[in-house]
């Protein structure tokens, strides 16, 4: 992009899953598009490119099976006992329950109703889905090859189709006429400053998890030096300049979604990496553990909910604890029930011992501290059959610790003990932008859209606060990222 100026139908800033579904859309739906692509071409993919799998509604197995390459019988008679639906109705109330009751209801609708028909148009895109059983994870079926499989494979068909991508290309400035018609972007690359002119714009340059200065604004104390999971490049300037020209904030600005992490987790992590057999740094493991601080006192409930439905607000629980660090300690049966499976994988930082005071010195926690709080949560659990099914609750649990456990409560009486250190890893930001549902329209503060500009991901606000459902951003971000390419086309070409 040598030309100070380049002219197209449909401009999509940002190449995630969002960025890409809308260029795949708009493309289809005949309008020229161009992509511009902060991070280099080696370190495409956005934190899509990191993550896992999807979350959508379906009715029984058998609508998972067209989603596999050579279904196997065997796969999905095992489906159908783990996990045997999702309808729309139990998706809605997983997301209010989980955001206690904020997430917008006319998104929230879109969302779950158009997921299973996003699901489809990407198969027809050529994505294939694999089923999973580790014994801790929440979710039955991925993408093959994960996020960055799917990233990959968009990536290779917008080019076959001939998509130009320009990256370290950022977005600066978004610009527009007097009748704040939206006309394109500025922005910067290796070779100075460029204006891109664009018929409608697709904004899905991300949150702003990477940016210190807005999460310590945002976010709050702390929040500034946490550690991040995701690429270092979401540093919020699309946000920021579609702020800049009057558009509408929305969703939950002060929260965000963070989880337990390996106390090593790096400052940040590159879509690189995962063509590399990536660290695995997550601890999910901790609804079946007791999670204590430094000084060995239980700060919250391990398992308020499955595991898919508390981890995203885990991290703030325990960045609010001394040093910001905890601890999530288990005994032999956890072993034996095969719930460490995943850590010893990983080589997840942590000790083995034989007595509780050994771990905790091993550790650093107070031992005093932490026997007492062992020998009070054992005494706590109540009767009942334990299950530590990652997709059902077991009631399995305590009762009158000044924090109770719902759920897995296992007790921590068999040696060997093993502590895992954690802390908490920013994810990504839930602030975002107002659209119209129905187009993904961004809309202005003086309450009328913004013409020519659409967005999507985590760019959209008002689905997401407090907490969060696992696999919910992926799918977002395909479903009104398809919404937001299509709607842009259609401004573009009419
Ligand atoms: C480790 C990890 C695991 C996860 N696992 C899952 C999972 O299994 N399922 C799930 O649903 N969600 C998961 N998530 C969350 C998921 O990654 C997000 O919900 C989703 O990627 C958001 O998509 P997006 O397109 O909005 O953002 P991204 O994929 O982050 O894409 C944003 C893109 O915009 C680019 N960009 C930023 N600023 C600019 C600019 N100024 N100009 C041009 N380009 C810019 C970035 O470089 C990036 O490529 C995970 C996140 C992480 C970090």
């Amino acid at each position: 992009m040598s030309d100070r100026t380049a002219y197209t139908d449909v401009l999509v800033v940002g190449g995630g899953n969002a960025g890409l579904c809308a260029a795949l859309a708009a493309h289809e739906a005949g309008a020229k598009v161009t992509i511009l692509e902060k991070a280099p071409k080696e370190e495409r993919g956005g934190n899509s490119a990191l993550t896992a799998h999807m979350r959508f509604a379906y009715k029984n197995a058998d609508d998972l099976a067209p989603l596999m390459n050579d279904p196997d019988p065997e796969v999905i008679d095992r489906i159908r006992q783990r996990a045997p639906s999702r309808d729309e109705g139990e998706l809605w109330d997983e997301i209010m329950l989980v955001t206690g009751g904020e997430s917008d209801p006319d998104l929230l609708q879109v969302h779950v109703s158009e997921s299973y028909n996003t699901i489809r148009w990407l198969r027809e895109k050529g994505h294939a889905w694999v089923a999973s059983f580790e014994a801790t994870t929440g979710n039955i079926i991925g993408m093959n090859g994960g996020g960055y499989g799917l990233q990959m494979r968009n990536f290779a068909l917008l080019e076959q189709l001939g998509v130009p991508i320009h990256y370290e290309t950022s977005l600066v400035d978004i610009l527009y006429d007097d009748q704040l018609r939206v006309t394109g972007v500025r922005a910067l690359t290796p070779h100075g400053f460029i204006n891109v002119m664009a018929k409608a714009t697709v904004l899905a340059c991300g949150g702003f998890e990477s940016n210190p200065e807005m999460r310590a604004r945002y976010l709050g104390h702390r929040w500034d030096t946490v550690r991040m999971r995701g690429v270092p490049y979401n540093t919020g300037e699309g946000l920021q300049a579609a702020l800049a020209i009057g558009a509408m904030p929305y969703g939950s600005w002060s929260s965000c979604h963070a989880s337990p992490q390996d106390i090593e987790l790096p400052v940040f992590s590159l879509p690189s990496s995962m063509a590399f057999g990536r660290s695995n740094w997550v601890r999910y493991a901790y609804p079946y553990s007791i999670m204590v601080n430094l000084h060995g006192e239980r700060f919250v409930d391990e398992a308020d909910e499955i595991r898919a439905l508390t981890y995203a607000k885990m991290g703030r629980a325990i960045l609010a604890q001394p040093g910001g660090i905890a601890f999530q300690i288990f005994d032999r049966k956890a072993r034996q029930l095969g719930l460490l499976d995943a850590y010893d994988a990983a080589n997840a930082t942590g000790a083995t011992s034989g007595t509780l005071d050994g771990l905790a010195a091993e550790l650093g926690i107070d031992p005093h501290g932490l026997v007492q709080t062992v020998r009070q949560f054992n005494a706590a659990i109540q009767p009942g059959p334990l299950n530590p099914d990652p997709f059902k609750k077991d009631n399995k649990r305590t009762e009158g610790l000044a924090i109770n456990k719902s759920n897995y409560s296992i007790s921590i009486e068999e040696p060997p003990f093993e502590g895992y250190a954690v802390r908490c890893g920013i994810t990504f930001t839930f602030g975002g932008l107002k659209v119209e549902p129905q187009t993904a329209q961004v809309q202005h503060v003086a309450g009328r859209p913004i013409p020519n500009l659409y967005t999507a991901g985590e760019m959209l606000g008002g689905l997401w606060h407090w907490s969060y459902a696992s696999g919910s951003g992926m799918m977002a971000g395909a479903t009104f990222g398809r919404i937001a390419g299509r709607s842009a086309a259609i401004a573009a070409l009419s």
